[in-house]
């Protein structure tokens, strides 16, 4: 790759570079003038940027299926709605959500995903392999987490009955998940985590045990935090203690944890985040959507604590590319702080570096240097219109999103020219909207009278 624009994160921009791949790594990057010809493919990237490929770190594949539903409803109205409807999904409609949103992702972006899936009603299937079958199908990396809820509506909990799985049940198939999938390897493309949904919807006890089992296995931990204020009440409520106490008090932070949302912390919460290494997934798009509020980013960020980036899942941000988070993060903290709270650099390095810090991966990728995995993504900078912003960065993250020249997964070419090239881009999206029609007929047809009236 050379004569490129490269942003490598956490060391200086070089305006004329070049990168040199050797088999999924980076061997060497440098300035143009330092660079020596060899026999190797060339890939011209005369006028474009190269960043590291963007890290998603919160989201739930299957939720393409439920887009567009219950649209002007809280957080927990819109999960009071919405359960009723997730109760009918099956393998078939993970499969087909989970290939149009990760083929979504590698399109704006995206090199590295997370998701987090906590609904498997009984006799559907198996859920979690269809997610990874589909990622497997792209060539993107993927963290799927095995989430789970036990606290239905009889044990005060949000969600009902029968959406929640016992505590054993949810123990032994997140062991299996992790013995069956998890790769801990350098260059892996596939690690688990452990992920109880919430404090709402989770006992302590399911707390406690997650934690024990994914420190014992090695794996990180994960769930919702601090999202709403109804979310503060119910713990007060509850528990008499507020979300970041009470995941203290159940041995939950610390530096193999990240949070998705944090967005109601007070000044001891996020010292204590920094203190203990434990990072946030901020997701600007869907706190919007559901009027959750603006995450205190700047300022944790100057606290020292770490954030990454997640779209969240597309049933509470519909069609939210991943290049797109960059810009809403901080249009949002720029709204709430004035306009020196976010660089666009900042905003880069929260989308790559500190999503690898949030999926435990900053050894591996998040940036690009010599010895790192080549996750890679090359935009467009001298189009007819963007041409006319001469800080490619900027031009990336304060407007729309760039056009895509290249994905490349380990040095694997994953996009080209905006179409995904390990895949069929029609058959994957048909396969999401597939997905969506099949979930509104199953949800119907078991009686769930929620699938009607979401549409409201
Ligand atoms: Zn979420």
């Amino acid at each position: 790759m050379e004569n490129v624009y490269i942003a490598p994160v956490g060391s200086p921009e070089i305006e004329s570079g070049y990168i040199r791949i050797e088999g999924d790594g980076i061997a060497d990057i440098g300035p143009m003038s330092q660079a020596h010809t060899g026999s190797e493919t060339r890939i011209d990237g005369t006028g474009m940027l190269a960043t590291p490929g963007l890290v998603n770190t919160h989201h739930h594949l299957y939720q393409w299926a439920s887009q567009g539903l219950a649209q002007d409803a809280t957080l927990f109205e819109w999960l009071v709605s919405l359960y009723q409807v997730w109760a009918a999904m099956d393998a078939e409609v993970v499969h087909g959500a989970a290939s149009a949103g990760l083929g979504y992702l590698a399109l704006s972006g995206c090199t590295l995903s997370s998701d987090h899936h906590y609904v498997f009603p009984k006799g559907r299937g198996d859920l979690f392999a269809a997610e990874i079958e589909a990622a497997r199908d792209l060539g993107i990396r993927f963290h799927p987490a095995r989430g789970s809820m036990d606290r239905g509506q009889s044990q005060g909990g949000l969600p009902p009955d029968v959406v929640v799985e016992g505590l054993d049940e949810i123990l032994d198939a997140t062991a299996e998940a992790i013995d069956t999938y998890h790769d801990p390897s350098f260059s892996s493309k596939l690690r688990v985590a452990v992920a109880p949904c919430s404090p709402f919807s989770v006992s302590a006890e399911l707390m406690t045990q997650a934690a024990s089992l994914a420190r014992s296995k090695g794996v990180r931990l994960h769930t919702h935090l601090a999202e709403t204020l109804d979310e503060d009440e119910h713990c007060v409520e509850q528990f008499g203690l507020r979300p970041t106490d009470y995941m203290e008090k159940l041995g939950w932070l610390g530096p193999d944890v990240w949070f998705a949302h944090t967005v109601h912390l007070s000044d001891s919460d996020i010292d204590k985040f920094a203190a203990t290494g434990t990072g946030s997934a901020h997701c600007p798009s869907s706190n919007g959507r559901l009027g959750a509020g603006i995450a205190r980013v700047s300022e944790m960020l100057r606290r020292g604590a770490n954030v990454g980036l997640g779209v969240d899942g597309n049933a509470s941000s519909e069609l939210t590319p991943m290049a797109g988070e960059m810009r809403q993060a901080m249009l949002f903290q720029r709204a709430r702080y004035g306009p020196t709270a976010l660089t666009a650099r900042q905003a880069l390095e929260m989308a790559t570096l500190g999503g690898a810090r949030n999926l435990g991966r900053q050894n591996e990728l998040g940036t690009l240097e010599v010895g790192k995995l080549a996750d890679i993504a090359l935009w467009r900078v001298d189009g007819a219109f963007t041409s006319a912003v001469t800080d490619p960065v900027c031009a990336l993250v304060f407007g729309p999103q760039l056009p895509l020249a290249r994905l490349l997964v380990g040095g694997d070419t994953i996009v080209e020219n905006d179409e995904l090239k390990t895949v069929s881009q029609d058959a994957v999206g048909r396969s999401g909207a597939d997905a969506h029609r099949r979930l509104m007929r199953l949800a119907q047809e078991q009686g769930f009278t929620a699938a009607k009236e979401v549409h409201q």
